[in-house]
């Protein structure tokens, strides 16, 4: 479906921020402006509710939370960051790894199967998107994917 991506993001964090504890703090770094994307609603969805809880998962007391879109040449820059445990540096790209879970002791207490990355990992890729990850131990991880955009097709349509 063609849909407007900046209002569709926002959605979703509004869904977050109202179910969400008062430990966290939301911070919108999203522009205003209509940003059409041609993408199946249902899989970005669940792209995006898989790494938003675990940026909920992994926040300590008072961490900060901060949605992203860059519009890029070509595509879509979508990031959520968060000021928690982190990632250690060999496993960062291990964590988009079915069944992966960093640490298993301190994991476990949080619950969860390490399914959540590798699916929005499948689900980015059909959408000919790419998924990574950034972290500091102790500092907080950045989770990004890309959607292909054409800022020209608004243009088209004229
Ligand atoms: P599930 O999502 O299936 O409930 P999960 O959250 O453990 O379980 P993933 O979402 O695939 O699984 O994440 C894999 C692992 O990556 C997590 O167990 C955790 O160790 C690490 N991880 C993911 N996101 C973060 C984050 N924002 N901060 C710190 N660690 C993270
Ligand atoms: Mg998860």
């Amino acid at each position: 479906d063609w849909i407007n991506f900046t209002v569709f993001f926002n959605k979703i964090i509004d869904r977050f921020e109202m179910t969400k504890s008062q430990k966290v703090t939301f911070k919108r770094d999203i522009p205003n402006e209509e940003l059409y994307v041609d993408i199946d609603t249902d899989k970005i969805t669940q792209v995006l509710d898989n790494i938003i809880s675990n940026a909920m998962k992994y926040s300590p007391e008072g961490g900060k939370i901060t949605f992203r879109i860059k519009v890029l040449e070509e595509e879509l820059l979508i990031s959520v960051k968060d000021e928690g445990v982190g990632i250690p540096k060999d496993s960062v790209k291990k964590i988009f790894e079915r069944f992966y879970r960093v640490d298993k002791a301190r994991t476990r207490k949080l619950g969860g199967t390490g399914l959540g990355l590798a699916i929005a990992k499948e689900m980015v890729q059909a959408h000919s998107g790419e998924i990574w990850a950034e972290s500091k131990e102790g500092r907080g991880t950045t989770v990004f994917f890309t959607l292909p955009y054409d800022p020209n097709q608004e243009d088209d349509w004229e």
